[in-house]
C-alpha cells in the first residue's frame, strides 16, 4: 500500500465529507493505493455516523472510535499502530491542511530519502495575537532545545516513512514534538516543506489557552526524558554531591572559626544558613537521583533498544 492517511478528529462532522472527497480525488488522480484512518477522539456530535457512512461508501476509509476524549496524541498513536502504508501522512480534519500537498510530501520521503517531512504553515490563517505570535516563540524554543531546524513543529500535516511511526510512541501532549521523538529514535533525516494553510471553514479550534503552558512543560520533560531518563544519577547525583560539598566546606570553615578563633556565634553569620541549606538540598538531590536510578532499573522498557538491522544470524 502506498499511503496511509491518519486523521485525528474531535467534533468535525461538517468537514469530514468534504475532506474525504478531496482526498479521494487526489488519490485517484495520482493512482495511489491508500487507506484513510479516521480516529474519532470522543466526539459528541455526529462525526462517528459520518465516518460510518463514508466507510460504507469507500472501503479505503477506516474508522477508530475512542470511548472518550483522550487527546490528539492518543488518536495519532492509535492511527500509527493501525497504519499499513509505506508512507504515513497525518493531517487535521478541519480542512486547514490541503490534501493537494500529499503527492509532494510522498515524493520527498520516497525520492529525497527523508525519514519524516514536516509541513510549515509559512502564511497562517489564524488569529495573530493568540496563535501566530505564541507559536513563533514556542517553535524558536523547541528548535533551540532540540537542535532540529524546523519552523513549525506543531503543523498537523506531516509525512513519515512507515518505520518511523512504528518506532515512536506519542502520548500526553507530545504530538507537538513528534520531530523530537523521531530524532531520539534515531531518524535524523528530517525535512520541511512549506504548505498551504487555510482558514478553518467549520467548527472551532479544540485547543484553548492552556496549550502554551502544557506545551512548554512537555518540552522540558521531553528534553529531560530523552537525555537523562536512563541515567538520572548523572544529573541529580552530580549536582547533589557538588552542593553537599559546598555545604561541608562552609561548615568546616565555620567550625574552625568558632572553636579556634571564637569570634562569633555560629548562628550570627549569614553563611551559616547557606551552609545549612546546601547540606539539605545536596542530600535531597542525591536522594532524588538514587530513587530515579531505582525506578529506571525497574521500568519495563529499560532494555528496549531500536535495532535497525541484523546480519548473519540465520546461518
Ligand atoms: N483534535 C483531536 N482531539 C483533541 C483536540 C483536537 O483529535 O482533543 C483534532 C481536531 O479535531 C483537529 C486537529 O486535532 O482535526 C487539530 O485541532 P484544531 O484544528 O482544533 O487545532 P488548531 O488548528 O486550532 O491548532
Ligand atoms: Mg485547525
Amino acid at each position: 500500500m502506498d499511503l496511509s492517511i491518519v486523521i485525528p478528529l474531535l467534533n468535525e462532522e461538517e468537514s469530514l465529507p468534504e475532506l474525504a472527497a478531496w482526498i479521494e480525488r487526489v488519490m485517484h488522480t495520482n493512482g495511489y493505493s491508500y487507506e484513510v484512518i479516521m480516529i474519532d477522539d470522543g466526539s459528541y456530535d455526529s462525526s462517528w455516523n459520518v465516518i460510518e457512512e463514508l466507510s460504507r461508501k469507500n472501503n479505503n476509509i477506516r474508522g477508530i472510535k475512542f470511548q472518550r476524549n483522550y487527546g490528539k496524541s492518543a488518536a495519532l498513536n492509535e492511527g500509527f499502530k493501525a497504519a499499513q502504508g509505506d508512507v504515513v501522512i497525518t493531517m487535521d480534519a478541519d480542512m486547514q491542511d490541503s490534501p493537494d500537498e500529499i503527492p509532494d510530501l510522498r515524493r520527498m520521503i520516497i525520492e529525497d530519502r527523508y525519514d519524516m517531512v514536516s509541513g510549515w504553515k509559512k502564511k497562517r490563517f489564524d488569529n495573530k495575537l493568540t496563535k501566530n505570535l505564541p507559536s513563533k516563540l514556542f517553535n524558536a524554543a523547541a528548535s533551540r532545545a532540540s537542535k532540529i531546524k524546523l519552523h513549525d513543529f506543531n503543523c498537523g500535516l506531516k509525512a513519515y516513512r512507515k518505520k518511523v511511526v512504528k518506532s515512536i510512541e506519542v502520548y500526553g501532549e507530545m504530538h507537538r514534538y513528534i520531530p523530537v521523538l523521531a530524532k531520539w529514535a534515531g531518524f535524523r533525516n528530517i525535512g520541511e516543506k512549506v504548505v498551504e494553510h487555510r482558514a478553518r471553514k467549520y467548527g472551532v479550534t479544540k485547543f484553548g489557552w492552556n496549550r502554551f503552558i502544557n506545551g512548554f512543560l512537555d518540552l522540558i520533560s521531553i528534553m529531560f526524558v530523552g537525555k537523562f531518563s536512563k541515567k538520572p544519577m548523572h544529573v541529580f547525583g552530580l549536582w547533589g554531591s557538588i552542593v553537599f560539598l559546598i555545604g561541608m566546606c562552609i561548615w568546616i570553615y565555620l567550625g574552625i572559626a568558632k572553636f579556634f578563633f571564637a569570634k562569633f556565634n555560629m548562628t550570627d553569620r549569614p553563611i551559616f544558613y547557606i551552609g545549612l541549606i546546601s547540606l539539605v538540598i545536596g542530600t535531597q538531590l542525591f536522594l532524588a537521583g538514587f530513587l530515579g536510578e531505582l525506578i529506571s532499573r525497574n521500568s519495563a522498557d529499560r532494555n528496549i533498544y531500536l535495532i535497525e538491522e541484523k546480519i548473519g544470524f540465520n546461518k
